[in-house]
């Protein structure tokens, strides 16, 4: 149905739109307007798309995907990211410049998870 293919079809800055961001099984979504300034801050210095591989988690989902019991993608405070033709080690140094208080290193996966937690300064490989 038309109506429904609209729902979080919504452009939320430049160059996102808040469906990017919604749960993949329910279409639910919370996201902190920190993330999405610095999510934009970091599209805008790269000059490349940014693809959000997960944003916002339900906690059915966040389970399925195999996340951590207090993930804060499921409050809206993490978005997991790829971007093409850009290796991860670069991305990274980008997003660095960015500073987002939580950044982790998926070298396997090839993506970055990015969050704005109200805690300390935390980084990962894995
Ligand atoms: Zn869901
Ligand atoms: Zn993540």
């Amino acid at each position: 149905m038309q109506m429904l293919n609209q729902i979080n079809d919504i452009m939320i800055a430049p160059h996102f739109k808040l469906s990017e961001f919604a749960c993949p099984c329910c279409h639910r979504v919370m996201l902190h307007p920190l993330l999405l300034e610095k999510l934009e801050k970091l599209r805008k210095k790269m000059e490349r798309p940014i693809h959000i591989t997960s944003g916002y988690r339900c906690f059915t989902y966040n389970q399925k995907v195999g996340g951590i019991a207090n993930s804060y993608h499921c409050i809206g405070l993490a978005a997991d990211i790829k971007v093409k033709d850009i290796n991860l080690m670069e991305l990274l140094n980008y997003a660095e410049g960015i500073d987002f208080n939580g950044i982790g290193f998926y070298e396997k996966k090839n993506f970055l998870h990015l969050d704005v937690r109200p805690t300390k300064r935390t980084r990962w490989r894995e």
